[in-house]
Formats: structure tokens, sequence, C-alpha cells
């Protein structure tokens, strides 16, 4: 506002600015009973308003305020108390919000009613905003209400500020070459973690995993306090992971680095991980890369080995007479324990013989997203039908298995491409 213009709106009758100086705020609290009536003037520039028009220019504002007991004086204790909880750790953009004692939000609404106006602001909306203000004057990072790095809520009762340091996030796709490897941290289910005799103190079913593999290096760049792994599905832990690899997003927990160079951290899991894991096309991520990844059903290609006492044409004539079609799927026992025991009809895409010698046999085979491949070879004692081992007549046993591609489709140039 330019310095000839003052704040004189019509609506603010000379009755209702002698009410509302009788209330005995402070100036911020008596400006904000008008905070929406004109734009750009600050609360107290809106009390000053007030008074004038209530015949009483230069009125003293009380110090301690009938309504917020001086917390809008006080902004600076405030932001002292935001860098201290935040000390340590990288953010560039924030938000501010506040918990407020109830009743004088209540206290406050019923000024509203009472004087009346439609035209005020509340403390809380109020405070968060001008808290942001000097908040982002005082460390050049910016307020933001979308996608924050950390989020300040000043416990205004308690008198302390509380921080959430929201995660960093990793994408990329990981080949896995050890058949000794889950995807995730698998802890013990004897004693949950804290370790016990059956676990021989470690916590843990399996000493490592793909998650811990692919997550330490970048725990120690992000000084993060631990990862959450999220994989476009999963394999077993005896099958390989090859071809392109799987998608996944490596989420970074209360990380106090947000931005480092990715390539000493991949060059680090390429020492740390070599011959177990390996990582391509790693690239910053965002929350909603994990949805994606979650939400994603994509057909697989496999690469299977096989033994049993058939011959090599009845395998081959089994094959082509099972591609393209559907199977039925009964929870298989071995998962039953965590997932519902139901039947899925899936479908094989495609079923090829790639090798074969004295009843050993290697097949590709691409699958609907879901389908359970050692179970369609070996039958499950009839819970997937058909199966190979019906369509032949022998018993079969998978000797190994390997994911050779993961069909994912991925956002090109805002289109969807199918990679094939
Ligand atoms: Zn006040
Ligand atoms: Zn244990």
């Amino acid at each position: 506002m330019t310095a000839s213009s003052t704040f004189d709106p019509p609506e603010l009758s000379a009755a209702l600015a002698e009410r509302a100086l009788a209330l005995r705020l402070c100036a911020e609290c008596t400006g904000r009973l008008f905070g929406r009536l004109g734009h750009g003037w600050t609360n107290p520039e809106r009390a000053e308003a007030v008074a004038r028009r209530a015949g009483a220019p230069g009125h003293a504002w009380p110090a301690d305020c009938a309504l917020c007991h001086g917390l809008f004086a006080r902004y600076g204790t405030w932001v002292d108390r935001a860098l201290r909880v935040a000390q340590g750790y990288e953010w560039h953009r924030f938000t501010c919000g506040s918990r407020w004692d109830p009743e004088l939000l209540a206290r406050e609404e019923a000024l509203w009613a009472e004087l009346p106006t439609s035209a005020a602001e509340s403390a809380r909306s109020a405070f968060n905003r001008e808290w942001g203000k000097r908040l982002a004057a005082a460390t050049s990072t910016e307020g933001t209400s979308t996608d924050p790095d950390v989020v300040f809520l000043a416990d205004l009762p308690v008198g302390i500020v509380e921080l959430t340091v929201l995660p960093v996030y990793v994408r990329g796709r990981y080949r896995k070459l050890d058949r000794t490897l889950p995807q995730t941290r698998w802890p013990c289910r004897r004693c949950r973690g804290r370790g016990c005799t059956h676990c021989a103190g470690t916590g843990r079913t399996y000493p490592t995993s793909v998650e811990e593999l692919v997550g330490a290096p970048f725990v120690r760049a992000a000084e993060a306090e631990g990862t959450r792994f999220h994989g476009m599905g999963r394999e077993d832990i005896d099958a390989r992971m090859l071809g392109r690899g799987r998608p996944f997003v490596l989420e970074l927990i209360r990380p106090k680095r947000r931005q480092f160079p990715l390539a000493p951290v991949l060059d680090e899991l390429g020492r740390t991980a070599a011959g177990r894991v390996e990582v391509v096309g790693a690239a910053w991520a965002t929350a909603a890369d994990v949805v994606a990844v979650k939400e994603a059903t994509p057909e697989k290609s496999y690469r299977v080995g096989v033994e049993g006492d058939v011959p090599e044409a009845k395998v081959k004539e089994a094959l082509e007479r099972a591609a393209g079609r559907a199977i039925l799927q009964r929870t298989p026992t071995r998962v039953a324990h965590r997932r519902g025991d139901h039947v899925r009809p899936r479908r094989l895409v495609r079923a090829e013989l790639v090798e074969a010698a004295n009843g050993r046999f290697t097949l590709e085979l691409r699958t609907e997203s879901g389908t359970y491949v050692k179970e369609w070879v070996e039958g499950d004692g009839g819970r997937t039908e058909p199966n190979l081992s019906s369509l032949v007549g022998a018993p079969l046993k998978v000797t190994f298995l390997d994911v050779v591609e993961v069909h994912d489709s991925e956002v090109i140039d805002g289109q969807e491409q199918q990679r094939v």
C-alpha cells in the first residue's frame, strides 16, 4: 500500500469499532477480527483503523491480551524453537502447523459472533502463516503447503515445537544374483528382532536382504534412521532376479541429508553388494512413485529348471497346449499363512522349452502378475489346475527358478509405454 492510503473499510462502523476496542485485545488480535477486509494490510494497521473509527486514535493496546496472552508478540521464540529442533537436518521446504488450547479457539469464535464480524481470520491460521514467514526469512528456506521436507508443529500450550522429517525416496531396478537373499529385512519370528537363541542373537531369519544391501550406502549418505523398501512384487528367496531388474523405491526415514550426489553412493553399493545385488537406473523419486510401484501388476518372464522322468516331446507338447490358457490356482500352502485361501484365475501368456537333456528341462514362461510358477509346474497337490505335471502325466520337480523380466510399463515423455 502507498503511504498516503489508509485502511478504512466501509463495513467497519463506529459502533462495531467501539465494541471491538472494548474487548481489550492486542493490536494483532484486534486487527485480525477484520483480517479479511481489504488486502495487504498488517493486523496492527487494521487495529489502528478500528481505534480511529472508535474515536480513539493512538489507542494504547494492552500488553496482556485477553485472547492470545501476548503470543503474537513472541514469534521470535517460536522461530528459535523451530531452528533448535531442526538442528542437524537439511531442509529446503517446510510447513508450519500449531496445536492450540481448544478453549482459546472457542473463545475466539464466540467473539466473532458477539461483535459480529464475518471477516475475521483465525488465530491459528494467522500464527501459522506469520511464524512461517519469519522462519523462511531467518533460514532462506521456503514455506509450502505441498511436499515439504519438514513439518513444524508448535504445541502452544506446552511450549515446544515438534519436528516431522519427511522421507527421501530413490527409485531404480534391482538385479538379484544371490539365491539366499530375501527382498526385505526379515526379523526372527520368535523374538521379532530383539535377538534370541533361535536366531543366535541376530534378531534375523536371514543375515541380510536386498533392502539392507541396497539401503546401507544410502542410509550412510543420507544419515537416515532406517529404510522402507517398496518392490514391484517380489521373487522367492531362492530365485534370482535377472534381465533389466525389478523396479523398487527405497524410502529413507528421517534423513539428515536430502541432496547428495547419487554416483558415489552407487559406486559404494557396487562394491559392497558385488555378486549379490546390482542396481540400475537409480534416480530420485517421490511418495507417488511408491504408490505406482505397489499398484503395478506387470507380467513376468521366468526361466525354470525342471526335472522329471518324461520324454522331451511330451513336455514340448504339454507346453504348447498350456500356452495362452487360463489356469486356476488355489493359494499355495506355503503362503496360505499370510494370504487368504482363494482360487485365482491366472493366465499363462507364453510357455516354451528352451533346453532338454536326460530328464532335465529348461522352460521359459511368461505369466500374468501373481501366478505361482513353481506350483504350476509341480501341481501343488492339485491346487493348481491344469498344471504341467498332470499335462505330461508324470511328477515334475522345479530345480531352479529365475525371474528374467518384469514387464512393467513406464511413463516416458507423458506416454505410457509397455515394455516387452
Ligand atoms: Zn492478542
Ligand atoms: Zn530371534
